[in-house]
């Protein structure tokens, strides 16, 4: 097999992986994906009506702290100045997200200052403020108090999961920060931007390599391809990015993942809803959240004739749909156990990505983690020959 490296899965862990090996170990690489393109599920295309730039997997918005991560994707692709801003609409009325002044001073009519909100939503945590709560629910109401919590979080995680709160892991919730101040910005991160010429520009670019072999439309688990599972393992390191389960043919239980619906729609006017992003955050709306594409790049000459939107309906993934989220239940995380023991057990195996390690990775942490497992495990595998074997699929 004249290759030395097989990566499943071209997303941007498969991608980095797939880049650093070729350009800086100088292997051969065999990169396979079902999908007809690469890119996983940050690939985007331009509708093709109005030209908008249309995620086709819901919005990717990239941010990060991480300085190596953000030295290595620019040597890709620049970044516009897009700072992403959500807003949210409750009972007929708009508020900003995530949380901050602006909202609570909003919903309760008031014009506290940061000291006096602070000192509102701790009254409103009742016994859970000071805590540290491990699940959604508590971590939610002693974050913002149950008003708020009832308000913006109960339902939209109710559509989003369909799960418990309490079934759910804290740190989903944690991923919004939530501020004292009028400060409205989605993330904290450092730095913040879109792609200039679009998310699969950026893509194409980092497997353009003479080294790098491209195969679409290639399921690993189909025997008839020369880069199946039944041929490559054994024979040529693996870098597998598809889900973990799926590659121990679900021995251990399936593991549950949400997956969303995308409509889209072009409609004849300008704008729809003036901004990209507006939640949805009560009961009575089927969907969690409509995206406007042509909010995310105001420094493009889009049509003014159309527009195009995306609402977005979240559920669980059956067997054939695409998996987004990882639901990550404690029943989840026991199966994620016994699947890291079977990964630990599959020499020159090594599991990564979302799908991969079950984790609701971010672009740019799928990036640094790719990055590590460069570093970690198949740069010494290559120029010293140490054995190339999973730490477990965590890492
Ligand atoms: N969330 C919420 N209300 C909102 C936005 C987010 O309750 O208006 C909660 C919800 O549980 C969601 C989580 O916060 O799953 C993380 O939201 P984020 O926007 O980070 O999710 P993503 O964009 O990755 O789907």
């Amino acid at each position: 097999m004249n290759t030395d490296l097989v990566v499943v899965g071209s997303g941007l862990f498969g991608l980095t992986v797939a880049e650093r090996a070729a350009r800086e170990l100088g292997l051969k690489v065999t990169m396979i994906d079902r999908r007809p393109h690469l890119g996983g599920n940050a690939y985007s295309e331009n509708e093709e009506r109005t030209g908008i730039e249309v995620h086709r997997y819901g919005a990717h918005l990239f941010h990060t702290s991480n300085e190596r991560v953000w030295e290595y994707v620019n040597r890709f692709t620049q970044f516009t100045n897009y700072v992403h801003r959500v807003y949210t609409r409750h009972q007929g009325e708009v508020y900003p997200m995530p949380i901050n002044l602006g909202t609570i001073n909003q919903f309760f009519r008031a014009a506290y200052s940061p000291g006096e909100a602070r000192e509102l939503i701790r009254e409103q945590a009742g016994e859970l403020a000071g805590t540290d709560p491990q699940n959604l629910n508590d971590k939610g109401i002693q974050l913002i108090g149950r008003p708020l919590y009832e308000a913006f979080i109960k339902h939209y995680t109710g559509k989003q999961w369909q799960t418990a709160p309490k079934d759910l892991p804290a740190s989903i919730i944690s991923r919004l920060p939530v501020r004292y101040t009028y400060d409205n910005r989605y993330f904290n991160d450092t730095h913040e931007g879109l792609p200039v010429d679009g998310y699969t520009a950026w893509l194409e670019r980092m497997a353009d390599h003479p080294n790098i072999d491209v195969r679409l439309d290639t399921d690993f688990f189909d025997d008839s391809q020369e880069f199946s599972k039944a041929n490559v393992v054994g024979q040529v390191p693996v870098v597998y990015t598809g889900p973990v389960d799926r590659y121990f043919d679900f021995a251990e239980g399936d593991l549950s993942w949400r997956t969303i619906d995308l409509e889209e729609e072009v409609l004849d006017i300008e704008d729809f809803q003036g901004t990209s992003v507006m939640n949805y955050p009560d009961a009575d709306v089927p969907y969690t959240r409509i995206h406007e594409f042509r909010h995310f790049h105001p420094e493009r000459d889009y049509t003014k004739d159309a527009t195009v939107i995306m609402r977005e309906f979240s559920r669980f993934a059956e067997k054939g749909d695409e998996p987004y989220y990882p639901v990550n239940t404690s029943q989840d995380r026991e199966k994620l156990l016994a699947y890291r023991d079977l990964a630990k057990g599959e020499s020159s195996v090594l599991f990564g990505g979302r799908l991969g390690t079950y984790k609701y990775l971010d672009m740019h942490m799928a990036i640094g983690s790719a990055l590590s497992m460069v570093d970690n495990k198949i740069a010494p595998h290559f120029t010293s020959g140490a054995p190339l074997t999973s730490g477990g699929v965590d890492e």
